[in-house]
């Protein structure tokens, strides 16, 4: 069964999220798709995907690790981890699905089969840097999600660090927290623990935002919020600070979604460095990477927690391992991106009481509905990202925000 073509789409049905699918198909007329949708990056992923294009077209769909290893080895000058990865995830997603419905059977099965009935999902509600109001409103909508069937909620109740300290404010910056802003933290967790009382699990996200002190200070002012866990309090890049707010902190910590490939997990795990993980199936390398990183935080008494935002896809996918992998905690979810989800697959997810239910259905058990596929595509540059912030062109033509 040979690899005949790579296509891939970038639809945009929300504003500022461009997901980017990616169609394989083959001379034996089975088709699959995968997603790598990263809003920052889209158009060097498309770029990217073409290279893999040249690479792969040909080879025997069947052979998905000899595919994931070409292409990790090919561009290993990149470090496969990150941009490589996220052109991997996709090719791989896509593979599986084919492999699946070339066996007639839904992922999981070909994984070792079900170890549960159902996937037991977290969802959001609004950040404190969204527009949607303030800590009541936040309130409301937690207990809305709790009303609805849902289990567990994450937010991130920082507010983004202003006045003249603030910097640039751009990606790349590390933020401090003051104290104002720990004490609307606070408020803003304190408002949510209310209204869905004191068993409802709840996470915190900072994003990778802050400096030692800050996430230390944040930390340690939320304990009595009894967290699940604090996400990435610090950025990523620094182990030995991230082992700093550990050691200083008793909040449960976990990592993830800014590390790919089971090399960047090998360390953070060995050195227990977190509670939790949450690689993403669209970035860490696919179906075959997660499952694999999955089985490594086994060894170590350690539950994963598939990182979630982005399209359909890719939800399906992560969904697939999930419900092989013993030592799950739950799979992310938008659940107020469902409705746009029922337009773009085909059948929708069975979702009831906070979790999704498998079907029979082979591959991903999904089908993408390539008329709303095509109804939203956008250009393939980073304008759509840049649009979330207002961004506008300079008289020089670079980008402002
Ligand atoms: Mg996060």
């Amino acid at each position: 069964m040979k690899i005949t073509n790579i296509t891939p789409y970038v639809s945009m049905p929300i504003e500022g999220l461009p997901w980017i699918f990616v169609e394989v198909e083959t001379d034996e007329g089975i088709t699959g798709v995968g997603e790598c949708s990263d809003y920052r990056s889209t158009g060097l992923l498309v770029k990217g995907l073409e290279w893999i294009k040249r690479e792969i077209v040909g080879q025997d769909a069947r052979n998905i690790e000899n595919i994931w290893q070409t292409i990790f080895h090919t561009f290993d000058d990149l470090n496969g981890r990150g941009y490589v990865s996220h052109l991997i995830s996709a090719i791989d997603i896509a593979l599986w699905d084919i492999k699946g419905k070339a066996l007639g059977a839904p992922i999981y099965q070909l994984l070792g089969g079900p170890v549960r009935e159902r996937v037991p999902l977290y969802t959001h509600v609004q950040d404190w840097n969204s527009e949607a109001g303030g800590p009541d409103a936040a309130a409301k909508a937690a207990l809305a999600t709790k009303n609805a069937g849902y289990q567990a909620i994450k937010t991130d109740p920082f507010p983004t660090q202003s006045g003249p300290d603030a910097g640039f404010s751009g990606p790349a910056e590390v933020e401090r927290l003051t104290p104002e802003n720990i004490r609307k933290s606070v408020e803003w967790m304190d408002a949510i623990r209310g209204a869905v009382g004191p068993d409802f699990e709840l996470m915190v996200d900072a994003h990778a935002r802050f400096d030692v002190a800050s996430a230390i200070e944040a930390a340690r002012a939320l304990e009595h919020i009894n967290l699940i866990w604090l996400e990435e309090p610090i950025h990523v890049e620094n182990h030995n600070a991230l082992r700093q707010v550990r050691e200083n902190v008793r909040v449960p910590l976990c990592i993830g979604e800014r590390h790919f490939t089971r090399w960047d997990y090998n360390e953070i795990l060995n050195t227990r460095l977190v509670d939790y993980i949450m690689p993403d199936v669209a970035w860490c390398g696919g179906i075959s990477e997660l499952r694999r990183i999955a089985a490594m935080a086994e060894v170590q008494f350690i539950r994963i927690s598939p990182h979630d935002a982005l399209g359909p896809v890719s939800i399906a996918a992560g969904f697939q391992v999930c419900m092989t992998t013993p030592n799950l905690y739950r799979q992310e979810c938008l659940h107020t991106w469902f409705d746009t989800f029922e337009q773009m697959i085909n059948p929708m997810f069975d979702v009831r009481d906070g979790s999704i239910y498998p079907s029979e259905l082979p591959g991903l058990g999904i089908e993408l509905n390539m008329d709303t596929v095509q109804r939203y595509l956008v250009e393939p540059d980073t304008r759509e990202y840049l649009n979330i912030d207002n961004a506008e062109e300079d008289a020089t033509g670079k980008w402002i925000r």
